[in-house]
């Protein structure tokens, strides 16, 4: 399979290039246009377990790599570093399905392709005199997952950054303690964007010319990398399996999958699953109160002019969600013109505008829906009074525009699988106060009175976090950053 600019096809990659490089230097992203001869035969999956399906599907999408060494990364990535012996497991709500994606490592849904990732990175730098550096700005939950992932990764080092006393204690505690030889971790005093700003910055420095005699190269593990996007197809088609071999679907049945969408990376892995043959009669996109794809997919118009909420579903704070690019592209019919056109409008006018046929097309495939943060804290408060079932603030927006959906009408007569995204225990204090009320609590007491009151059990990497020594105590102005990813290179990958 040979991948493409979204924006161009005068030049073609192989997917160790893709990976390595990311993003596209056009600024698009990489797409392949051979998947949909991929079929995903619902009849098929049946007897195979998440390891083998997961090389099954991720060997068509990499074919230009080894596929002992890709078996063996599998293997690495998917063992009992995940809580569950299913990875990710499919669970009953009432009458509908969660996905539980949150058992690995860091306890929310991006250990999925985070675990896989940095893998794929060393298969595809093998037999080449390179190292990387990984830098990553934060605002809380992907730097952990990053780091995690990347821990020990050979020819791989990592550093991290977070807005200085602006993650919350659980996130802090997560990556302060951050084991590993290779990883590097920055509190910014800053806020997130100047975190990020300053990464992009050090992304064009001179800092890039000088590593080049050295081999040593800066790369990000950001959503839009095909080696985070490839690994999340697995679990669609794995849910598929778990709801067959429960005997809620025979192969070639439809079934719903809503998703608590920000950067609609996820939700995006679900369309090419769809695409490949999963019998998906339907795609939810769920969104918080920053419902600019709601807008999009109900008018046509994406228009990012709007005020930035900040929500209690905070990985979902987003108001470009960059991979919508790759999904354009594909309803456009692989129209690298107009996909290259409409971005050039969202950057400079801040919106753009599809035909009405596009749309309609883009609808056969989607439906859309958003919830307000009353909205999800009353959908937590109602999934424990109901079902005995705890969920993350993420997981609520999905559930809430899950059941908007079947209440007008648009939910299909078939299984609804719901994708839930976080451990309840990341978001204690929302998650406690929306079922039992009172004042705030802090995250550590939050979990605690959560375990107490509903014997939902924490997940361990959670409970012992307080026990763990503080490795990382860097604090640093924003013009220290760079000093700071030049030193670690030093320290790591220039032996
Ligand atoms: C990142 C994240 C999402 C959104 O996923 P996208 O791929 O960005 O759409 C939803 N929930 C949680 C908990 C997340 O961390």
């Amino acid at each position: 399979m040979k991948y493409h600019s979204t924006r161009s096809k005068e030049a073609y990659f192989d997917s160790r290039d893709a990976i390595l490089k990311g993003l596209c230097d056009d600024g698009g992203l990489f797409v392949t246009d051979d998947m949909d001869g991929e079929r995903l035969d619902p009849g098929a999956l049946i007897d195979k377990g998440y390891r083998e399906l997961a090389f099954d599907i991720m060997k068509r999408f990499l074919s230009d790599m080894d596929e002992k060494s890709l078996k063996d990364a599998i293997a690495s990535a998917y063992d009992d570093k995940f809580a569950s012996r299913l990875i990710t497991p499919v669970t009953p709500l009432g009458n509908d399905w969660l996905l539980e994606l949150y058992h690995g490592p860091t306890c929310a849904f991006k250990d999925v392709a985070l675990c896989m990732l940095p893998r794929l990175m060393s298969i595809a730098l093998k037999d080449r005199d390179e190292k990387l550096m990984i830098v990553t700005a934060t605002s809380g939950d992907t730097g952990k997952a990053a780091l995690e992932g990347f821990r020990d990764a050979s020819g791989i080092a990592i550093t991290v950054f977070y807005p200085y006393q602006k993650v919350s204690d659980i996130q802090y505690l997560q990556m302060a303690t951050q084991e590993g030889n290779n990883t590097f971790v920055g509190a910014v005093r800053g806020n997130f964007d100047d975190c990020q700003t300053e990464v992009k910055k050090i992304f064009s420095s001179d800092i890039v010319s000088e590593l080049e005699g050295s081999g040593v190269y800066l790369s990000s593990a950001n959503s839009i990398n095909i080696g985070r996007l490839i690994p999340q197809i697995v679990y669609y088609a794995d849910a598929y399996r778990q709801l067959m071999a429960r005997g809620e679907l025979l192969p070639g049945d439809p079934v719903d999958f809503c998703v608590p969408t920000g950067n609609f990376g996820d939700v995006l892995a679900g369309y090419i699953a769809k695409r490949m043959g999963l019998p998906v009669r339907k795609l939810i996109v769920a969104s918080n109160e920053n419902n600019v794809l709601t807008d999009f997919l109900t008018t046509g118009v994406y228009d990012r002019r709007r005020e930035f909420k900040k929500t209690i579903s905070p990985s979902m704070d987003i108001l470009v969600s960059s991979n919508l690019e790759r999904m354009l592209y594909y309803e456009s019919g692989g129209d690298c013109e107009l996909t290259a056109g409409l971005m050039k409008d969202l950057s400079e006018k801040g919106y753009f505008r599809i035909s009405d046929e596009m749309l309609s097309g883009i609808r056969e495939s989607f439906d859309c829906g958003y919830a307000s943060d009353d909205e999800a804290r009353e959908a937590i408060r109602a999934s424990y009074e109901s079902y005995d079932r705890v969920v993350d603030p993420h997981t609520a927006v999905a559930i809430k525009v899950a059941e908007d959906c079947r209440r007008r009408g648009a939910a299909g007569d078939c299984p609804m699988v719901i994708l839930s995204t976080a451990s309840p225990y990341k978001f204690a204090s929302d998650v406690y106060g929306s079922i039992f009320g009172g004042g705030a609590v802090s995250g550590q007491e939050a979990m605690a009175l959560l375990y107490e009151r509903t014997g939902e059990p924490i997940p361990k990497s959670l409970r012992d976090l307080q026990k763990k020594p503080i490795l990382h105590k860097e604090v640093l102005d924003i013009r220290e950053m760079k000093g700071f990813v030049y030193d670690n290179v030093r320290r790591s990958l220039l032996l």
